[in-house]
């Protein structure tokens, strides 16, 4: 393309990606693929499947499954009115749609749509997009993305067990430590059934009534509405007065303390660390019970990298059967932005840059070239209009180990010349000898 060509057009004014959303770049991506690959490896370990759902649900799955009360669900969903029923022929206006704000509602939905139960399905797992309109910042964006997995399964499949907790709390640690993340810090709460969050409601509301006009105002709506919700408050003026409300721990009946101490005991012995948190009581109202959050000190504001906790009423609530279950949500960008140096040797750069040199080498390249990537070499097939010394420059930028050059001569004697690039050595290497040679 001529130099002309390649210029921007500056007439025209340039559509750049919606605030809050970004593209994901090479080499960017390639840390994306080893976090990926990495945590599908880790729950294939422990027995876990992976299910897709739809990025668009009915509005009514979030506010039935998060909590109208939650500002997910009151302030940060893409929600639209759909005309589809219009054109299917139904009468009345569109239904209500919404993109999805995490999976967890997704999944349950799925979960008793296709009565998985009855296939012993209940170790599922997820990777992809979500939404929420949030006010972006650095680890903060509208289209984001989870990793998260869901225990979900009628009683008699166990799924009540403290054992599941701490299974999967082990696994998240474990996951860490396989990606070389080091210095995170697991914070773990019980928020106990509905009956000891009906008593603890009670108290909050008693005690927030003589300072509630100190707060902000969306705490003096979560008072009335859900005192609960109060801690998920971020304005700093109001962190004092919140750190002297009555914590949940204090009204966990005897059942939920027990499970809880259990899901401590086998932390314990498995040699997970954790740190008691009760202050920590989650943004979404379905969760019982285990609640807990994963931090990582180098991301600043933005610090969680994952949460996630038990909800053993949301089938219910959601018109299915009783099904205990547990589960968590990574955000991945915060985990791709947490993964040190490690992640860079898993991208792998090309082993070889094969420049074709003169006429008609094109296709003698590309036979050789298909011969090498049978053999599972990364090469990047070059140009013969190009003079061998774009092709090292173009090599090198790209990071390839070797360039190996095939012309009119080397197609004739089978004999390449094979240049090392960090080294600048160059031998000739025979036709059959070059896959040993490149891989050495
Ligand atoms: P949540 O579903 O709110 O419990 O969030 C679980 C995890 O998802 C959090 O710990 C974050 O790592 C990540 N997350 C939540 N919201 C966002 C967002 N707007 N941008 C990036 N990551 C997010």
């Amino acid at each position: 393309m001529s130099a002309r060509g390649e210029e921007l057009t500056t007439q025209v004014e340039t559509i750049r990606a919606v605030r809050g959303t970004r593209d994901l770049l090479p080499p960017e991506t390639a840390r994306w693929n080893f976090v990926e690959s990495a945590t599908r490896e880790v729950f294939r370990n422990y027995n876990f499947h992976e299910i897709r759902t739809p990025i668009f649900e009915k509005t009514e799955l979030f506010a039935r499954g998060v909590g109208e009360e939650t500002d997910i669900v009151s302030k940060e969903m893409y929600t639209w009115e759909d005309q589809s029923g219009k054109s299917d022929g139904a009468a009345g206006a569109g239904q209500s749609l919404t993109l999805r704000p995490e999976n967890t509602a997704g999944v349950v939905r799925a979960y008793i749509e296709h009565k998985l139960w009855e296939r012993g399905l209940n170790k599922l797992y997820y990777i992809g997009p979500q939404f929420r309109r949030e006010r972006p910042q650095k680890g903060r964006y509208r289209q984001f993305y989870q990793i998260g997995a869901e225990v979900i399964g009628p009683p008699s499949s166990g799924t009540e067990s403290p054992a599941r907790d701490a299974e999967l709390l082990e696994l998240l640690a474990t996951l860490l430590d396989r990606l070389r993340i080091q210095d995170w810090r697991l914070e773990l709460n019980s928020i106990g059934c509905e009956e000891d969050r009906a008593r603890y409601n009670q108290a909050l509301r008693q005690a927030l009534g003589p300072v509630v006009r100190k707060l902000c105002d969306d705490c003096q709506r979560r008072a009335a509405t859900n005192p609960l919700r109060v801690f998920d408050c971020k304005v700093p003026a109001d962190q004092p007065i919140i750190d002297t409300l009555p914590r949940i721990s204090q009204f966990l009946d005897e059942p939920c303390r027990q499970h809880f101490d259990e899901v401590q005991r086998i932390l314990n012995s498995v040699r997970v660390p954790y740190t008691l948190n009760d202050r920590l009581v989650r943004g979404l109202d379905y969760y019982t019970r285990t609640a807990f959050e994963f931090t990582h000190g180098a991301l600043g504001a933005q610090n969680a990298i994952l949460g996630g906790g038990r909800y053993d009423g949301l089938s219910e609530s959601l018109g299915g059967p009783q099904a205990p279950g547990i589960g968590f949500a990574i955000g991945e960008d915060r985990l791709v932005m947490s993964l040190g140096d490690s992640a860079e040797a898993a991208v792998r750069k090309p082993d070889v840059y094969l420049a074709p040199l003169g006429p008609g080498m094109n296709q003698e390249a590309a036979r050789l070239a298909r011969e090498l990537r049978r053999q599972n070499l990364i090469v990047e097939l070059g140009e013969e209009s190009f003079r061998l010394k774009k092709s090292l420059e173009l090599a090198s930028k790209m990071g390839a180990k070797y360039a190996l050059i095939a012309g009119e001569n080397e197609l004739s004697t089978g004999v390449f010349a094979l240049k090392n690039l960090a080294t600048g050595e160059q031998r000739a290497v025979a036709r059959d000898r070059l896959v040993p040679e490149i891989q050495r």
